[in-house]
């Protein structure tokens, strides 16, 4: 899950990292308001889970608190590629001198974490990478030797970092970025720019924080950080009905049994020239009740126009997937062709019962290849 920039840094504030004091406000009297209590010049920031808000206009800086409520009037509302400004996190702005970047992420290959520090901040990483990646110094941690405080200074040396105060404080930081990170189950935390202001401190100005689902049984406070309304409608259903489903923007409707097959599926939807609406797992089971679940999450979204099942049966028989799909179909109206395609233990019976079962809009393939085909053609 990600987080908003405000729970990130509240997050670095726990742990010593220094972030600047702000507060957060969803209309424009509120961003006023805190502008007043803050004192001096703001910076009105669009919290929305996505990068690159200073390009997009969601980033203004604000004289006074007058100056503040105009800003946040005009930062509500602002769609940021697909995402709807509804919150501001009202800082009080700083003075920067340079804008550094430091992150520490998963690096899934190699096993480790991995720490990334460069002088070149406040553009993409990726930007950096590609123009100019020796001014990127990278360094793994061994998670059995853990953080040491030699691993921030090789990070210190390597990206060119020569001034002793911002040395002592960059070191003090990357090991408490480490604490945050490791702590928290985070998978990346990213602080872009990190700045020095002209009086040589030096200060996280903005977070990129992904902490992983999974382990949210630790964090209840984390988990709590969830805002239900930065998902879709559709995701928000699933999650309650315990769906495995992410949204897509096509009108393949996918449905499969296990979430190795269901990406797959995916994959051969795009291959033959469709487009996914989403990703759906059925997980192990294949009764009547899952069925439906996952059919009503699907169905609600409106771009669906052909549902594509893909059933592969190891230890779930395709049989009694068949049946499960005949029921949820007894149980509710689907307007929409349902291409199904049964592989695996059992599928010849599968099949006959499908087959036998002659609903207009149900389609019966023996191939994943077939199916993908057939129910593309069917979305129109
Ligand atoms: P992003 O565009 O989503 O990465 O948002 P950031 O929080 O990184 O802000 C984008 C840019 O706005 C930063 O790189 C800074 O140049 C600028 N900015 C943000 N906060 C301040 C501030 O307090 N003072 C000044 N002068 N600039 C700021
Ligand atoms: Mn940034």
């Amino acid at each position: 899950m990600d987080l908003y920039e405000y729970q990130g840094k509240e997050l670095f504030k726990r742990f010593g990292i220094p972030v600047s004091e702000g507060r957060l406000a969803t209309s424009p009297e509120e961003a006023r308001a805190a502008a007043e209590e803050l004192g001096g010049q703001v910076v009105v920031k669009a919290q929305v889970l996505t990068g690159g808000r200073g390009k997009a206009g969601g980033i203004k800086l604000a004289d006074d608190p007058a100056d503040a409520e105009d800003k946040a009037r005009e930062v509500l509302g602002l769609d940021i590629r697909g995402h709807i400004v509804k919150k501001l996190w009202i800082e009080r702005a700083s003075d920067i001198a340079n804008e550094y970047y430091l992150s520490i992420t998963f690096d899934r290959g190699e096993k480790k974490a991995l720490f990334m520090l460069t002088t070149e901040g406040g553009i993409d990483i990726e930007e950096v990478a590609e123009r100019n990646p020796s001014a990127i110094a990278r360094l793994h941690v061994d998670p059995l030797e853990g953080f040491q405080p030699w691993h921030a200074r090789r990070l210190i040396y390597g990206a060119g970092i020569g001034d002793p105060g911002e040395q002592k404080q960059i070191l003090a930081l990357i090991g408490r970025l480490y604490d945050v990170f490791v702590s928290c189950d985070a998978m990346l935390c990213e602080i872009n720019p990190l700045i020095v202001t002209p009086d040589g401190e030096v200060r996280a100005l903005d977070s990129k924080f992904t902490v992983d689902d999974n382990a949210f049984y630790k964090h209840e406070d984390i988990g709590a950080m969830r805002d239900l309304d930065a998902y879709p409608a559709e995701e928000r259903a699933a999650r309650e009905k315990g769906v495995t489903y992410v949204k897509l923007d096509g009108d393949v409707g996918i449905l499969g049994n296990g979430a190795g097959l269901s990406m797959s599926t995916v994959d051969v939807v795009a291959f033959v020239g469709g487009r996914p609406a989403n990703f759906c797992d059925l997980g192990g089971g294949g009764d009547a009740e899952g069925v439906v679940d996952a059919l009503e999450v699907i169905t609600s979204d409106p771009h669906v126009k052909a549902i594509f099942f893909n059933i592969f049966g190891g230890i779930t028989r395709c049989d009694e997937v068949a049946r499960g799909i005949l029921e949820a179909l007894d149980r509710m109206t689907i307007d929409d062709p349902i291409v199904v395609r049964l592989d695996g233990t059992n599928a010849e019976e599968g099949r006959q019962l499908l087959t036998d079962a002659g609903a207009a809009n149900l389609y019966v393939e023996p191939t994943m290849l077939d199916a993908a085909k057939r129910a593309v053609e069917l979305a129109v």
